[in-house]
């Protein structure tokens, strides 16, 4: 079974989230949650999201519905906001406490961000926001860049698809999974550019490939699967295609 994550796009209906020069909150979490998790979709995960339109939900009942669809991650988008324009920028992440998992994925996800180009302003621990509280899974918030300051709003928009990207990368490479799972390796690299270069020869011939960094290189991998059979049928398939493999059970 794929790990599941809860998306959950902050704001939304009559809570417009931080707004600055008619650019709201609300809609850039929206547009970010539904690009994410068509990404997790991509590589194998399961997502659910909290809202997938303009409406108003209590964060309670965020924390909610994560625990009821069995969630085993929860994934909260925002943007920053300052009193004053153009003051602050960067990007940040929230956790109830910063350990386990949700501290790996939170710093993973801003550090990603911080070679999009913002400014890493860390981790930081929110122990009273409801959605990292109230939920049964590790849970981040994470702040991606300031909606009131105009160089963030440039990176997110002219680095958008690098953004969805670092966050995708940022929860995939974080996760543990508990049961022994297998994958298979096509490629091991010390330059991060060769590994994106096969990643995206693997994405566009379909196979579901992420690059995990690992012990100082880039690694390339497609699938992850709780039975040792389905990695080896994945292995024959990249193999048919001309790949070199090698089976990771981790
Ligand atoms: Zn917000």
């Amino acid at each position: 079974m794929a790990e599941k994550v809860a998306l959950d796009a902050g704001h939304g209906g009559r809570d417009y989230g931080a707004v600055y020069d008619g650019r709201r909150e609300k809609d850039d979490n929206l547009r970010l949650a539904q690009d994410v998790g068509a990404l997790l979709k991509e590589k194998g995960l399961d997502v659910v999201y909290t809202r997938t339109s303009d409406v108003y939900r209590t964060p309670y009942e965020r924390a909610m519905t994560a625990n009821n669809e069995g969630a085993d991650y929860f994934v909260s988008l925002h943007r920053n906001a300052f009193p004053e324009p153009n003051q602050a920028s960067g990007a940040e992440a929230f956790v109830y406490e910063d350990d386990g998992v949700k501290g790996e994925i939170a710093k993973a996800i801003t550090d990603n961000l911080e070679t999009v180009g913002f400014v890493n302003r860390g981790v930081q621990e929110r122990p009273n926001l409801v959605v990292l509280k109230r939920t049964g899974m590790p849970a981040v918030l994470i702040q991606v860049g300031y909606i009131d300051s105009e160089a963030d709003n440039q990176l997110f928009e002219q680095n958008y698809e690098d953004v969805v990207q670092a966050i995708v990368e940022g929860i995939l490479n974080s996760i543990v999974s508990e049961e022994p799972y297998y994958k298979v390796q096509v490629g091991v690299f010390r330059v991060e550019a060769n590994a994106r270069r096969l990643l995206e020869e693997l994405a566009g011939e379909g196979f579901p490939a992420y690059i995990v960094y690992e012990d100082g290189y880039y690694k390339v991998f497609v699938g992850a699967y709780p039975e040792m059979q389905e990695a080896v049928d994945m292995e024959k398939l990249l193999r048919d295609n001309g790949y070199t493999t090698m089976l990771v059970r981790k």
